[in-house]
């Protein structure tokens, strides 16, 4: 059961002890909600005491999955429980954590960056349609508005300066020309669209497309900066540098490692389920109920 504090399973209260501290788990838990089964059963028996428990006849504190948080929360009301009991640890919530939560969330830092490119890049297509159909006065703000951003695009990926070196032409562009810039420019944007929604679903096959795709441009990107340094095109290169390491070395792509195979292994030794469902966290159950 995922409930949002405050949200729809209602009434989450998070029990803290002493100063809160940031982690990758409470984030993710702030952003996607918290994942407590015990929240939304009917009845808590002793044996579901690691997992949740009554601390009267309408409140209970159920400890969510991820975080490890212990949440105080209403009991549901009648008829609302999704079952009479928690069900057995084969069909408790996995969900992610340890390294592999860690693993997802840069994933979708990598896939977020993507999607900033998608939308500009999105634009410009756009504002190349309109230079090429738009009513006179649209294009003059339109053509205006791409020679401004020809610097963004240079730097916001520092392969596409042959698409800078086009757009730099703009001003003699005949109707093939731009044409083409729309053909180029909307490649880019489906390639980054691929990318940053099959990263963000975790897909490996977009893993190994990201890398072919950063190494299929890093020698356009080294002679953009032999061209032209700039601070901002350092950081970019070094951003893709760091996506492409990461990738290969922290997902194990290419067999690096031992591959998809140890990687999975690593993952499964990392976390211990049964261990989890039958220990509570750091802070004893005991301890949360005098407080209360
Ligand atoms: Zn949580």
């Amino acid at each position: 059961m995922r409930c949002d504090v405050g949200g729809s399973c209602g009434k989450l209260t998070r029990v803290k002890f002493g100063r809160s501290t940031w982690s990758t788990p409470t984030w993710v838990c702030s952003l996607s909600g918290h994942v407590v089964p015990a929240a939304q059963v009917e009845t808590l028996r002793e044996i579901d005491s690691s997992l949740g428990r009554a601390v009267s006849d309408d409140k209970r504190l159920a400890r969510c999955l991820r975080c490890d948080s212990w949440l105080l929360t209403a009991a549901p009301l009648s008829g609302t429980a999704t079952s009479e009991v928690l069900p057995e640890p084969a069909d408790l919530p996995k969900p992610k954590r340890g390294k592999a939560l860690s693993e997802q969330v840069v994933t979708r830092v990598i896939a977020v960056e993507r999607g900033f490119h998608v939308i500009f890049f999105a634009a410009i297509v756009i504002l190349l349609a309109v230079v090429q159909f738009g009513l006179p006065g649209l294009r003059e703000e339109s053509q205006n508005l791409l020679l401004s951003a020809q610097g963004l695009v240079g730097e916001s990926r520092p392969g596409q300066s042959l698409l800078v070196k086009a757009l730099q032409e703009l001003g003699d562009l005949d109707t093939g020309r731009v044409a083409l810039l729309m053909l180029m420019f909307g490649s880019y944007a489906v390639l980054e669209a691929v990318e940053a929604i099959f990263l963000w679903r975790g897909r490996r096959w977009a893993e190994y497309l990201t890398v072919v795709a950063i190494v299929v441009l890093l020698p356009i990107t080294i002679l953009a900066l032999m061209d032209n340094v700039s601070a901002f095109k350092l950081f970019a290169l070094g951003f893709e540098l760091a996506v492409l390491v990461y990738l290969v070395i922290a997902k194990r792509l290419f067999g690096v490692r031992g591959g998809q195979r140890q990687l999975e292994a690593a993952l499964a030794a990392d976390v211990n389920w049964e261990d989890i469902y039958r220990n509570p966290p750091v802070v004893g159950v005991d301890r949360i109920d005098r407080r209360l």
